[in-house]
């Protein structure tokens, strides 16, 4: 499966904020957004002109593709089911990327990132209503039990993600038994709950022209 190999610290600099693509490394002063506060590449400290709105769309949307770790394609397919669904469109393509297997075994605190996440999904370590279940993007619904299979429980990256985790405040649209390594999704995540701030209707209206 295709996917983004250069440097995720890049990405941060590239938006010009913390993405939260490395796990714990990204809570401390090592953050390169913190050491570097510039864009990356050789052109990264010189101050451009005002940028377009075409410009400001597409910034938006690397920027949320580059959050959840999707390519163009997936991305516009999950653009194109947040249209057809009832409801805002914007808010919809944030409930569906949300509820995305991976990106809820890290926003339980199961993995430090979501990269992270998605390899635990795929080498089957993570159970979905009891199954074991590979595939990151499966879409989880209101009230499935995520669990940590048993012989996976001591995988020293889960251990370690679930005390860091202790340190923050989880997000209200999960609920976690730390101690048994489970959790539910127990409301459709909203936009509003989400840590990073996103301007969605850039997106909308970014692939509303084409
Ligand atoms: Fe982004 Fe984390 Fe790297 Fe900071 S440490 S630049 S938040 S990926």
């Amino acid at each position: 499966m295709a996917r983004y190999t250069e440097a995720k610290c890049k990405l941060c600099r590239r938006e010009g904020m913390k993405l939260y693509l490395k796990g714990e490394r990204c809570h401390t002063d090592r953050c390169a957004v913190e050491r570097r506060p510039y864009g990356p590449g050789l052109h990264g400290r010189r101050r451009g002109r005002k940028p377009s709105d075409y410009k400001l769309q597409l910034r938006e949307k690397q920027k949320v593709r580059s959050i959840y770790g999707i390519l163009e394609r997936q991305f516009r397919n999950y653009f194109a089911e947040a249209e057809r669904r009832t409801g805002v469109t914007g808010a919809n393509l944030f409930t569906l990327l949300e509820k995305r297997l991976d990106s809820v075994v890290y926003r339980m605190g199961f993995a430090p990132s979501r990269a992270a996440a998605r390899q635990l999904v795929r080498h089957k370590h993570v159970l979905v209503n009891g199954d074991v279940t590979d595939i990151p993007s499966f879409e989880v619904r209101v009230g499935n039990m995520i669990a940590i299979r048993e012989k996976s429980r001591n995988i020293p990256m889960v251990v370690a993600a679930l005390k860091d985790c202790a340190k923050r405040e989880r997000l209200p649209f999960v609920e976690v038994d730390d101690r048994k390594m489970e959790g539910r999704l127990v409301q459709e995540p909203q936009m509003g709950d989400l840590p990073i701030p996103i301007q969605e209707n850039l997106i909308v209206e970014l692939y509303s022209k084409v």
